[in-house]
């Protein structure tokens, strides 16, 4: 820290108004708002993550135990030489990894189903209330029968 305070005193302005420039930036680059919007994502993905694992490992593993029986490969290895291959271990991650990616798949989809729906009530555009007149082309209300630009009869 002393050292720190030395060269700074030492090297004047220069290093004083770099790390102006330095902070400046950096300031910047924390107040841009998607740096706390991230470090929300972060959290908020933590949290989701434990849903998702309570439900892989407390309600969907042991279903799946039931229909197909209580299978674990986790024992399974062959030995050659000194080296333990656990190809079992393996297995069982592979397989945990599908089911998580089934279950994330799943939660991910209703969510996206349920954000269309309520898109779709919000995004229904309202009916035109106006139309073109097709021999001035001005704009003349929907339910016009005679421009009120040129006289024409319109439909
Ligand atoms: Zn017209």
């Amino acid at each position: 820290m002393n050292v720190l305070i030395y060269i700074k005193i030492r090297a004047g302005g220069i290093i004083m108004s770099k790390e102006k420039g330095f902070f400046a930036e950096f300031k910047k680059f924390i107040m841009r708002g998607n740096v706390i919007d991230l470090a929300v994502g972060v959290i908020i993905g933590g949290a989701f993550q434990a849903i998702v694992s309570s439900l892989v490992e407390d309600i969907v593993t042991p279903l799946l135990g039931i229909i197909l029986g209580k299978v674990d490969f986790s024992n399974l290895a062959v030995t050659i030489g000194d080296a333990s291959i656990g190809y079992g271990k393996f297995i069982t991650a592979v397989i945990n990894f599908f089911i998580m990616a089934l279950v994330i798949f799943a939660i991910i989809k209703a969510i996206n189903d349920v954000s269309d729906r309520l898109h779709k009530k919000t995004d229904e555009e309202p009916a035109p209330a106006t139309k073109i007149c097709p021999y001035c082309k001005s704009e003349i209300d929907i339910e016009a029968v005679k421009c009120p630009h040129c006289t024409s009869d319109v439909e």
